[in-house]
């Protein structure tokens, strides 16, 4: 059986049109029940608005630009076309064409495929293939949904789903592993080296009565190292880094696949940490100077000389063929200084005493880092999940917002796009709402970079303003969350700051509606006691 990419593109607006959640999950999965198997991860990909599997390196290089040229072409001749149903398989197809073209005029051969693909289309079709393109699904399929629609379609517990995904890091392949071999397929998936996982991630903490209140049995308090966060895999002499986003950034380096070669005794591991860019006199560099770092495709030796990296590791999931995941934090962080240098660890201390914890803090700040991570000496370490198992306290506020349009500035800031639109993600939806602007924060040369990448991702303008696609995840600093008749999201920040561009986050990384409400109600009990704590 051969599924029409109409099919696709029509249960693609009915669960755009359709709210509640169940509904949604419930009509996901009688699609997916019907579908050939050979076509279960092409679509749930499609619909979770992805071209290529998390871990298919391939890109399709084509701009926003283009694809509205084409899609405008298209438009004008399809009457003209004989109608054959274009189907899913066909699509994919394509997609994977459009990737594999390299070398001269790729750019007009790119084109020619992607121009007799929509002209095959109708409408709608033309429709959802562009925004499956451009990264614009945004049909409410979220990743909780898909993995609950998976689930039901599957009959297998929600849990097990989502456990896979953690480990396999990769929605098209966990789809593919439950309609190709159900329930038992899933429980074989384990983690395995050099295929990324999720990483553990931490809550924010009020105060730091709160994180000794959650922990009962006893805290270890670390420096939250103002870095980025990676993987290590290693078996014998191969090993590969892994980026926040599940990338593989080995290539770019090489300096720390030395260090762990030369530090790292042990055959078979897989490491959790943080990487610094750091002066010469050892102080952590700022964030941006390390995204350089992370990018780099040329001269990586020369720019590894330039920027140095450290290290700090600070969590152990796999070792010599024995998971880890269920021993508590004491017993991984035991395993993980036996086989690693102190020097590579990350600073740290157990204390329950409020006044140690504040020194600690203190300590962390003065020696240029972000603040402590508090973890549970008890907590096994849960892929993907963010609890109160780990929380961060950084001395401000901050939240990670999408910037989704930007004035341009006048004065010093004429020619640059210089006011930017914050907005927080709506995790119901997909779509994100604004809550402030801000045109603080950045330097002169990273004025000049979101200008041009801004005017990359421009979906309309007027005279004033330009409006992007939303894929640019900022950091913001604040002092205070207020209610807001003016934003549909009803919150607005109050003196936002730009603290950095976070290049490492995606999207779906951006803080969300839910938590922002639920910072504006904290805020008021707790304001200043972290501050406070700083002396
Ligand atoms: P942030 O924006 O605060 O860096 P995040 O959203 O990237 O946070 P969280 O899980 O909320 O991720 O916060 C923990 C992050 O802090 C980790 O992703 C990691 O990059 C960084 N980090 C720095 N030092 C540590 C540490 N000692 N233990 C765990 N994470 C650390």
């Amino acid at each position: 059986m051969v599924t029409r990419f109409q099919d696709l593109a029509e249960v693609c607006r009915v669960l755009e049109q359709t709210a509640k959640r169940n509904e949604k999950i419930e009509k996901l999965s009688d699609f997916l029940n019907k579908l050939d198997g050979s076509e279960t991860q092409a679509v749930v990909l499609m619909i979770a608005g992805k071209v290529f599997s998390e871990a298919d390196e391939r890109v399709l290089e084509v701009s926003g630009a283009t694809l509205w040229k084409i899609l405008q072409k298209s438009r004008q001749r399809q009457t003209s076309l004989v109608a054959r149903p274009l189907t899913i398989l066909e699509v994919q197809r394509c997609f994977s064409e459009i990737a594999a073209v390299t070398g001269p005029r790729s750019r007009s051969r790119k084109e020619s495929i992607l121009e007799s693909l929509l002209g095959q289309a109708n409408s709608l079709e033309a429709e959802y293939i562009v925004r499956i393109l451009h990264d614009e699904m945004r049909i409410g399929v979220v990743e909780g949904v898909m993995l609950n629609g998976i689930a039901e379609a599957c009959e297998i517990p929600d849990e097990l789903v989502r456990r896979a995904l953690m480990m396999l890091g990769d929605l098209g392949e966990v789809a593919r592993l439950a309609f190709a071999g159900g329930k038992e397929a899933l429980e074989q998936v384990n983690i395995s080296l050099f295929r990324p996982v999720r990483l553990m991630m931490a809550e924010m903490a009020h105060e730091i009565s709160e994180v000794l209140s959650e922990h009962e049995s006893g805290t270890a308090f670390e420096f939250k190292f103002d870095g980025a966060r990676i993987q290590i895999h290693k078996k014998g002499q191969e090993i590969r880094i892994f980026s926040r986003r599940l990338t593989d950034v080995t290539e770019s380096l090489p300096d720390l696949v030395e260090t762990v070669q030369r530090t790292i005794q042990a055959d078979e591991a897989l490491i959790d940490g943080e990487v610094v860019a750091i002066a010469s006199d050892m102080k952590p560099l700022p964030f941006q100077e390390l995204m350089r770092r992370f990018r780099r495709e040329r001269e990586i030796t020369r720019i590894a000389r330039e920027i140095p990296l450290r290290l700090h590791l600070f969590d152990i999931l796999y070792l010599n063929g024995r998971q880890l995941v269920d021993l508590s934090y004491d017993a991984r962080w035991s395993l993980l200084s036996s086989i690693c240098p102190q020097e590579i660890l990350a600073e740290r201390i157990v204390t329950n005493d409020l006044s140690e914890i504040q020194a600690f803090l203190t300590k962390a700040v003065t020696a240029g880092h972000e603040g402590l991570m508090a973890k549970a000496l008890n907590s096994p370490y849960l892929l993907g999940a963010r609890g109160k198992n780990w929380f961060k306290i950084k001395p401000s506020e901050r939240l990670d917002l999408m910037i989704v349009a930007a004035d341009w500035g006048y004065g010093r800031r004429s020619g640059w796009l210089s006011n930017y639109h914050l907005a927080v993600r709506d995790e119901s939806t997909g779509d994100f709402l604004e809550v402030g602007k801000t045109f603080k924060g950045l330097t002169d040369d990273e004025f000049d970079w979101m200008t041009k990448r801004l005017q990359e991702l421009k979906t309309s303008e007027d005279k004033y303003t330009v409006w992007v696609k939303p894929t640019t995840v900022v950091e913001v600093a604040y002092n205070e969350i207020q209610r807001s008749p003016h934003y549909k999201s009803g919150l607005a920040l109050r003196f936002a700051r730009i603290a950095r561009i976070r290049e490492d986050k995606r999207p779906e990384d951006a803080d969300t509606i839910t938590k922002m409400r639920a910072q504006f109600e904290k805020q008021f009990e707790h304001k200043g006691k972290i501050s406070e704590a700083l002396g």
